[in-house]
């Protein structure tokens, strides 16, 4: 899924909420699983700079764990400056990548 839209995963056996997988739910195992529209913001937990990043990552490299609606967690790489905890964050999904970069004003 591109553009705009920001698509998470829930259990109708159990209601939980994790990102989107092919597999079954990652709490009970019900493959009653299916996705939903969600908005792309999210909190920062926390965020670390890595100065000797991953092979063909560019440096500085920005990591936060992002904190979505219905505590879903995920680890984003962030588009420009190192955001502090409790901001927050758009998040949109390049391939199996997450990026969040800061909203304006927050
Ligand atoms: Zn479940």
């Amino acid at each position: 899924m591109t553009g705009d839209g920001f698509e998470l995963s829930r259990c109708d056996a159990c209601q939980a909420r994790f990102l989107p997988t092919d597999g079954p739910c990652p709490r009970c195992g019900s493959t009653r699983v299916r996705g939903y529209a969600a908005a792309p913001l999210g909190t920062v937990l926390a965020a670390t700079e890595l100065t000797n990043p991953p092979e063909g990552r560019p440096a500085p490299h920005r990591l936060a764990l992002v904190e979505l609606p219905e505590a879903v967690r995920l680890l984003a790489i962030i588009d420009g400056p190192l955001p502090v905890r409790g901001t927050v964050v758009s998040v949109r999904r390049n391939g199996d990548v997450y990026h969040a970069r800061s909203e304006p004003g927050s």
